[in-house]
């Protein structure tokens, strides 16, 4: 409120490894894609110490934070960095707006990654909703990861064969054993270490 302009994304008031966590999103949060609390408020390593990201966006791009004041998110999005987005109040009021439990689960608009409750994109589950967007994400994500874990074995195997044959090869025994241990570690990785050797 204090600020005339409000304050643009990659400000460098905030290390550029910041901003390389958030995405903005259409609806103009900006969203913490790395660790969180528990609770779902974004957590960025600074100056030493855990910090809570948004809390040092909001004090640092906008303005100091009065102390015992906590940050409500108007957007509803507790994963959102954008101090436009946050308003200090303190915790009473906090809670009285529904930032908690059942509550906000109600009443907020977005899931907590940012995207739009709208009809299309919610599915009822277990008397929650769930949006359509994440669901497909996650399905893309873990398609994505079945897929790299296979070229990683792929990969392993063929380094795996590429070693015995060094083995096979190498008069000097401790060099073999050498090349035995790395080997170990491979399958190991691979999640091959109880396979009979063929
Ligand atoms: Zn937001
Ligand atoms: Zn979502």
């Amino acid at each position: 409120m204090s600020q005339p302009t409000p304050a643009q994304f990659g400000d460098d008031r905030l290390p550029v490894r910041f901003w390389k966590k958030v995405n903005v999103q259409p609806g103009g949060c900006w969203q913490w894609t790395a660790v969180r609390t528990q609770d779902g408020y974004p957590k960025f390593r600074y100056d030493g110490e855990m910090a809570r990201a948004h809390r040092l966006s909001y004090a640092l791009l906008r303005s100091a934070i009065p102390a015992g004041l906590a940050l409500d998110h108007l957007c509803r999005n507790r994963a959102c960095v954008n101090p436009a987005h946050l308003e200090p109040v303190t915790s009473r009021e906090n809670t009285l707006r529904g930032d908690s439990g059942v509550a906000r689960n109600a009443t907020k608009t977005h899931c907590e990654n940012g995207h739009e409750f709208t009809p299309e994109n919610t599915r009822m589950y277990r008397g929650s909703r769930v949006c359509r967007e994440c669901r497909r994400q996650v399905g893309r994500e873990q398609k994505h990861l079945r897929w790299r874990v296979s070229e990683l074995n792929d990969a392993i195997a063929k380094a795996v064969t590429a070693l015995r044959e060094m083995q096979a090869l190498e008069p000097d025994h401790i060099k073999a054993a050498q090349l035995y241990e790395i080997e170990l570690r491979l399958r190991h990785a691979a999640g091959t270490q109880d396979e009979v050797a063929a």
